[in-house]
């Protein structure tokens, strides 16, 4: 489970379009809103069921753990969700301390040698492939294009994702719809500026008043606060 499988069934693509829908719903870009959802839910089943999977001990004490923003949300999800106990951190991390030691111990310290990468980023990484291959697919319709207008569409990052795994039509439809959002971006990054100096008494819009949030997950993607998941 730490993994990821490639099959495709008509179950898991009802599964997707489910999510996607969901999440268009939802503010900001629906891709990266998925992911951070997966990676709660990764954590959380990591935490809950399998602190004792001898898998995920050793691909921890490979990659010597979890990168820094995964750790972060490790600490979140332990902190905020309820049936978690810091016990489960203590024992998977136990593990990567003494990875860690041992590699001391042998005089391997790793200098510019790569480590593996951090187990959820693999996971994040192939999560976002996947999501960015259904909606590619989903938005040859009419009616997921509708519902996609409708959204806030997705960050740059992840429009080059879709693009990269899109039919032709649907890159060329997707590339139109992109190219307004920036626009309609840089014409309220504009107004914003205008509108704030002293000397014009023209009220700012929420749109307007909200560009430069907009304009920093648009580019580089959405990072969340809080947790997504919550106990029901
Ligand atoms: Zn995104
Ligand atoms: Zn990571």
């Amino acid at each position: 489970m730490w993994g990821f499988r490639r099959t495709q069934s008509a179950e898991e693509s009802a599964l997707f379009s489910h999510q996607l829908r969901r999440a268009l719903r939802e503010p900001g870009c629906p891709i990266c809103r998925l992911v951070r959802e997966s990676e709660e839910r990764w954590i959380w089943t990591l935490l809950y069921e399998f602190t004792g999977d001898p898998e995920i001990h050793a691909l921890l004490a490979r990659s010597l753990g979890l990168c820094a923003p995964h750790a972060d949300l490790m600490r979140k999800v332990v902190e905020g969700r309820r049936l978690m106990t810091p016990s489960g951190v203590a024992r998977l991390y136990e593990t990567v301390v003494k990875a860690l030691e041992g590699e001391l111990r042998q005089g391997r310290l790793r200098g510019n040698a790569k480590k593996p990468e951090c187990p959820l980023c693999t996971y994040a990484k192939n999560t976002a492939e996947r999501q960015a291959y259904f909606l590619a697919q989903l938005l040859s319709t009419r009616e997921w294009r509708k519902e996609y207008e409708a959204s806030d569409g997705l960050c740059w990052p992840h429009v080059r994702q879709v693009l990269a795994q899109a039919p032709r039509e649907v890159q060329e439809w997707l590339t139109q719809d992109f190219a307004g959002r920036l626009e309609r971006l840089r014409r309220n990054l504009s107004e914003l500026q205008r509108k704030q100096r002293y000397d014009v008494p023209e009220p700012v819009t929420p749109e307007e008043a909200d560009s430069w949030r907009e304009a920093l997950w648009r580019l580089g993607g959405m990072a969340f606060e809080g947790l997504l998941v919550e106990d029901d």
